[in-house]
């Protein structure tokens, strides 16, 4: 337990004398937090929540050892995907105090999953709760200050055997986490992947599906074997509007206008997106929301990718159909800009007017 007592003695000149602490020195898990990718590291905690039909809510949660779990083989995670994910991060401020980053949010889109995959999901309390919960029991995995942060992984799956086609009886919140570093050390040179589909309209990729991202490893691992950091995926219905990466957003500025694809149905809805969106009005340009020609890509001034893991990205080139275009990069770019903002608010370093954070300890 830690001694939250605000007295202590301090020897100084040979003499005890009274100082006045008002936090304690936090204590930290043996990692090299220099070292860190964004790759798993086993924390000591996970939060388990569970929901059987009958029950009103989900319940009795739980906090217990990081480990395996054990599923019946006729789940429906396990025999028909039905399952969703969330990322967000835990930062630690210059005065140790942890901050979370618009959590509510996540909890809003779990909800908005659920729903459309017929599941039962946690209220918005009860996801924000947990997640608190999970940081603050492996608090000594929260990276130091401007080292990394603590990634937060909630997990909402189908559990209980079920055979048919339908909706599973019961259902598991799990929330686990992993101390993380930069997510993508290189530059990121885009491909445009004009065969394979992220997303077709009435399907699920405006919700964080588990099955989001299985089905564009095939393309992603042909990008990757060519040189190429990710793909860039095209709407499934004309093939001439960009919509998104494998796992981020994307904007492109012209001008005094920042656009970014209209968010219905086949983008996902990311947070980071939706706060640079935000940021960017406040700076000054016309933030638009729209289809995205592939066209305006070779038009564009700077190309910048946005996700909970990456934050914000600046792309160095994109490739399509064999001509390729580079763009600037660097902390000069809008993109370096809104980083250097959303990071700042992230880390408690710039002062947070929008109420994003959330101060946990
Ligand atoms: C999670 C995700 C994003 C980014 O969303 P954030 O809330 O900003 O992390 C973008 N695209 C896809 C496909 C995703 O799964």
């Amino acid at each position: 337990m830690v001694d939250r007592s605000p007295v202590r003695y301090r020897l100084v000149n040979s003499k005890f004398t009274v100082v006045t602490y008002s936090r304690e020195k936090a204590e930290y898990a043996n990692v090299n937090w220099d070292e860190l990718g964004f790759a798993l590291t086993k924390i000591d905690y996970m939060y388990v929540m569970n929901f059987t039909q009958g029950d009103e809510k989900f319940s009795h949660g739980t906090l217990t050892r990081f480990g395996n779990i054990e599923l019946c083989p006729s789940s429906g995670i396990l025999n028909y995907g039905q399952g969703l994910f969330e990322g967000l991060k835990a930062y630690r401020k210059a005065d140790e105090r942890i901050l979370l980053f618009r959590p509510e949010e996540n909890a809003l889109r779990m909800k908005m999953g659920a729903d459309r995959m017929c599941m039962t999901s946690p209220t918005v309390e009860q996801f924000v709760d947990s997640v608190r919960k999970t940081v603050l029991a492996n608090k000594r995995w929260v990276p130091p200050h401007g080292r990394g942060s603590l990634y937060i992984r909630p997990l909402l799956i189908g559990t209980g055997p079920n055979l048919g086609v339908k909706p599973a009886f019961e259902y598991t919140f799990l929330v686990y986490a992993s101390p993380v570093g930069s997510y993508n050390k290189g530059e990121l040179n885009l491909l445009v992947e004009d065969k394979f589909h992220r997303a077709t309209p009435g399907g699920t990729g405006g919700i964080k599906a588990v099955t989001n991202y299985s089905p564009v490893y095939k393309p992603l691992t042909q990008a990757k074997a060519k040189g190429f950091s990710d793909v860039l995926f095209l709407d499934a219905l004309s093939g001439s509007h960009i919509e998104e990466g494998s796992a981020c957003n994307i904007f492109i500025l012209k001008g005094n206008v920042i656009s970014t694809p209209t968010a219905d149905g086949t983008i996902l809805p990311g947070i980071t997106r939706k706060s640079i969106m935000e940021l960017a009005s406040g700076f000054g340009y016309q933030v638009e929301e729209r289809a995205l020609p592939i066209d305006e890509v070779f038009d564009a001034e700077e190309v910048f990718c946005t996700g909970t893991a990456m934050v914000v990205k600046p792309v160095a080139s994109i490739t399509y159909q064999g001509k390729t275009i580079e763009y600037k990069q660097g902390e000069e770019t809008v993109a370096g800009r809104l980083y250097a903002t959303l990071t700042g608010i992230q880390t408690g370093v710039i002062e947070d007017k929008l109420g994003w954070t959330m101060t946990i300890d």
